[in-house]
């Protein structure tokens, strides 16, 4: 890692100059609540203004661009003579700007599960490499949790990082691109006072966190409580809806469709994200289900994010972003469901 500084005029002539050259996407205000809060996403971007890089939170997390909700795997043309498959997963480089830390970690946890594990994802790996991703701190949402789970600061999975000291931006340099893009730009070594104002805004951001979760020994607190009556007093109040899982930064089941064109001349397969709360998550043909009650599918979910299966065996994947608590229409979340846990005897 290299340190340097940037003042935020440099800084956004850098950014101008990485929209100019490349398809870039940032946090935008698209909607309005009724509070008058913003609503946010990030969207394609074509000058450093369009931004609000001062943005709360975005409603999805920036996962859809490397795991979109539905993606081409293949297509087939069938002839007299046979038959012809087809795979595209080239993408063009792009940059996406303003990218929180508990986002990045996440997608640092996608790449030991999707790159790193048993079945690597060509997709996916095209995706991640060709993108340049600038992150930014941030001050926490009264309901962030992951300061708890370690992942309010990050030390991989970007480019560059920029950490907010007053007028200039202390940047972590972490990839030789980073390093060519910025040589074109004025930018110092950190000077006597800056490394200061770096650990004293780290440690004001760390102290500013209002929600903690107690993750200290949960896979057991989990493995003990696998029969408790918590899963049927949240599972009952679960909708099946899936919300969570589609806003969930690090939520990655999927299901297969394969579509054939009328003319029986084509067909294409596809990867559509799942959730493992929807009914029929875990049926099968012949139309056994393996957990038709909700609180197995609720308690499932947990568990894969607290307790680990299979890659993240004793890793829990959650990042502590609480998006699938916003998301959830029947006020489940992360922090009432484990603390309802901690209680039982
Ligand atoms: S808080 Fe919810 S949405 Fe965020 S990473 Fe954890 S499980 Fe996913
Ligand atoms: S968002 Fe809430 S109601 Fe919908 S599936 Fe998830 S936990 Fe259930």
């Amino acid at each position: 890692m290299i340190h340097k500084v940037i003042t935020k005029k440099e800084f956004k002539k850098f950014v101008n100059s990485l929209i100019d050259g490349n398809q870039t996407f940032g946090p935008k205000q698209v909607d309005k609540r009724t509070d008058g809060s913003g609503v946010y996403q990030f969207k394609e971007v074509n000058s450093f203004d369009e931004m609000d890089l001062d943005y709360t939170v975005t409603y999805s997390s920036v996962k859809n661009f490397f795991l979109p909700f539905r993606e081409e795997l293949s297509r087939f043309d069938f002839s007299d003579k046979g038959w012809k498959q087809s795979v595209e997963y080239r993408v063009n480089p792009r940059v996406i700007i303003g990218v929180r830390p508990c986002d990045i970690n996440a997608l640092s946890i996608l790449d030991k599960i999707l790159i790193g594990g048993a079945y690597p994802s060509p997709y996916y790996m095209a995706r991640r490499t060709n993108t340049f991703l600038v992150g930014m701190d941030h001050e926490p949402l009264d309901d962030c949790f992951c300061e708890s789970l370690g992942h309010d600061t990050v030390h991989r999975g970007f480019n560059l990082f920029c950490t907010d000291i007053g007028d200039r931006y202390y940047l972590t340099i972490s990839s030789s691109k980073a390093f060519g893009f910025l040589k074109n730009f004025k930018v110092t070594d950190p000077a006597n006072g800056d490394s200061a104002k770096f650990h004293a805004r780290r440690k004001h951001l760390r102290e500013s966190f209002k929600a903690k979760v107690e993750v200290t020994g949960l896979p057991s607190v989990l493995d003990i409580e696998f029969k408790s009556p918590v899963w049927k007093k949240w599972g009952d109040k679960c909708l099946n809806c899936g919300s969570c899982a589609m806003v969930c930064p690090t939520c990655y089941c999927y299901g297969i469709e394969e579509t054939v064109d009328v003319s029986l001349k084509s067909s294409r397969k596809e990867r559509v994200e799942y959730s493992c709360n929807l009914v029929d998550f875990a049926e099968v043909a012949g139309g056994h289900n393996f957990r038709p009650l909700k609180e197995d599918r609720l308690k499932y979910r947990f568990y894969h994010h607290y307790r680990g299966f299979a890659q993240n065996a004793d890793d829990p994947i959650c990042v502590g972003c609480n998006r699938c608590g916003r998301a959830c229409l029947a006020g489940i979340n992360p922090k009432d469901v484990i603390s309802d846990l901690q209680m039982e005897d």
